[in-house]
């Protein structure tokens, strides 16, 4: 359609968007990687060293491949499949079009280093049906057994329209809320930093919940129980009544739970596709070069079991088939539990302090179950009623989050009949695939009593639990009241000037130390730190005009709390 408002004037009126730009280190990632510079480069005495690159999720896909971009030779371990927690599987016997989303599904608009790359390799992604968005035909809520049919907030009950306002007011009055969001959206980056100090020293040693309780806006308990069942964005928010609530405010100031998209065909696709790419410009490497190509059989090497660190600061890695190879700069991209336990470690790996930041990293559990059904037979209407045979639901049942994924009125579909964490996660866990579904099917069978979801049911169902799964162990960080410090030393641990010269070359990337955990573009970032320490330890360096992460460290290094 065409404006007829003046161009100047929707120019000036438009607000820039929201993008994950800080709060905790506001740098444009985005900007970055656009540069026509480039991101760095190293000395040409370097070309062709060997870096090791341990997880082939989208941190360890994106860190080698700018790697070799820069000229250097990655060595990628990968103990599962590559795509890590960008995992798309598909149902036995089904037409392969029909996927799950096992890990990551829906992706906001303010990622947009993640964007960066999802634009690289030729995605699409199309709006995500969440609860009460615009691209979902309905949403059912569900609590203490009644049931609201809902097409926007404004058709549930007002108290539901309470709950609303209360959180908008207890964001405004407890976290600047407005003010944040007016300095993210300008880049004000002293702003930024001036708010979110103050706030990082009032609220890191509180919880969730205790920030809700504290506002006046939230005194009824009544409304505190809705909001953790429905909650903001894409749903109930309860099992993270426990988290430091400066996690949460990361997800709001950034809108992380808002205007969600889906990755048509699969997020998995974005790592395997950068695996594959060949990019246009390289350093050292011979035109048509790829990550494939630089891995024997076109596949990364197996899993890392043990790191030690050997003479010359060199970093040894021995694999699951015995093989040992030293590198003298590596990257660790798995989540960091796995080196308290799966792989054998030597102390001298990180200084004490690092070390104890990620004993007390800690994870949110998270369970999915998804099964595929003949058509998308929720949009049939009921005759009595007029409304969809079934909606997007929320409820505090079992199930807690059912999503419905179609491709078309007369097309296979898929139903995700649980998505839950926590607590919520952990009560699936002792069930098998199909107790699960049986479980799921009674609670539905409660909220739509006429609908008979079962006779849809086309394959088996494909479940997960995070907190199950031998390489990963948990959904995603989210940390505790007082861990902010813990986060600082991860997530800056790329600066390696400041560490001991005896504890350099090894680099720690991926969720578990984003501020952003549980959302691809925190994985995106910290890859790209951990790119630029690697370039750095190499003696190289970024265009003048292209300044990285480590270059304006000083000026935007997130708050430092005393330690005493
Ligand atoms: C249930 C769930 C829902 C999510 N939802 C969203 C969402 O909607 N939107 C969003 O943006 N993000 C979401 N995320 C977060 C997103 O998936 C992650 O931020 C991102 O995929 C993490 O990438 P990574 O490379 O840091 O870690 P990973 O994907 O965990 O990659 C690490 C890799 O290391 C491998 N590895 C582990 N140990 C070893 C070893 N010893 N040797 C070799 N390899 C090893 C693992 O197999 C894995 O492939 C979700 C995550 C989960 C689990």
């Amino acid at each position: 359609m065409t404006s007829t408002v003046p161009t100047a004037v929707q120019h000036t009126d438009a607000q820039p968007p929201i993008t994950m730009f800080g709060p905790d280190f506001p740098y444009a990632y985005d900007d970055f990687l656009a540069h026509p510079a480039g991101i760095g480069q190293i000395p040409a005495t370097e070309h062709g060293t060997e870096v090791a690159v341990i997880g082939g999720g989208l941190s360890g896909v994106i860190a080698a491949y700018e790697l070799m971009k820069m000229g250097l030779k990655p060595v990628v371990y990968e103990a599962d499949r590559i795509g890590g927690r960008l995992r798309t599987v598909g149902f036995e016997g089904c037409d392969p079009s029909l996927t799950a989303e096992m890990g990551a599904m829906r992706f906001p608009p303010s990622s947009t280093a993640l964007q960066h790359y999802i634009d690289l390799v030729g995605l699409e992604t199309r709006p995500f049906p969440n609860p009460l968005s615009p691209a979902t035909p309905s949403t059912v809520v569900d609590l203490k057994g009644e049931s609201h049919y809902a097409r926007t907030i404004d058709d549930l009950p007002q108290v539901y329209r309470e709950v609303m306002d209360a959180w908008n007011a207890c964001l405004e009055e407890g976290a600047d809320f407005s003010g944040m969001n007016r300095a993210m959206r300008e880049r004000d980056v002293p702003r930024i930093r001036e708010i979110w100090a103050k706030l990082v020293e009032k609220l890191d040693d509180q919880t969730f919940y205790g920030f809700l309780c504290g506002s006046d806006a939230f005194k009824s308990f009544r409304h505190r129980e809705i909001f953790g069942q429905v909650g903001f964005g894409t749903g109930g928010w309860d099992t993270d009544f426990p988290n430091s609530i400066l996690e949460i405010l990361r997800v709001v100031y950034t809108e992380a739970d808002d205007h969600h998209r889906g990755i048509v065909g699969g997020s998995q696709q974005l790592p395997l596709r950068l695996w594959d790419r060949e990019p246009e410009k390289t350093v050292h490497w011979p035109a048509g070069t790829s990550l494939a190509s630089l891995h024997e059989g076109g596949q990364p090497r197996t899993a890392v079991t043990r790191l030690d660190r050997t003479a010359g600061n060199r970093i040894t890695v021995t694999d699951a088939t015995g093989d040992i190879r030293t590198y003298r700069a590596a990257v660790f991209t798995g989540q960091s539990w796995l080196l308290l336990s799966k792989i054998a470690c030597d102390d001298q790996l990180f200084p004490i302090d690092h070390w104890t930041a990620m004993e007390r990293t800690h994870y949110m559990e998270s369970s999915k179950l998804f099964v595929p059904v003949d058509r998308p037979f929720w949009l049939d209407k009921d005759e009595v009623t007029g409304r969809d045979t079934m909606s997007m639901t929320l409820t505090d049942r079992m199930t807690r989050g059912t999503y419905l994924l179609d491709d078309g009125p007369d097309r296979p579909a898929v139903i995700c009949l649980s998505y839950t964490w926590c607590d919520d996660s952990l009560k699936w866990l002792p069930l098998s695939p199909s107790e699960r579904m049986e479980v799921m099917l009674k609670s539905l069978g409660e909220i739509y009593p006429g609908v008979d979801i079962r006779r849809h049911i086309i394959g088996n169902p494909v479940t997960v639990s995070w907190e199950n799964e031998p390489w990963f162990m948990g959904a995603f960080k989210a940390n505790l009241p007082g861990h902010y410090r813990y986060q600082r030393r991860l997530f800056t641990h790329f600066m390696q000037d400041r560490l001991p010269a005896d504890r350099r070359g090894l680099f720690l990337a991926g969720d578990d130390i984003s501020w952003t955990a549980g959302w691809a573009e925190g994985a995106v970032q910290t890859a790209l730190n951990a790119v630029w320490g690697v370039m750095n330890h190499f003696g190289g360096a970024t265009d003048a005009t292209n300044p990285g992460p480590g270059d304006v460290f000083d000026d935007i290094a997130p708050v430092e709390l005393p330690e005493d």
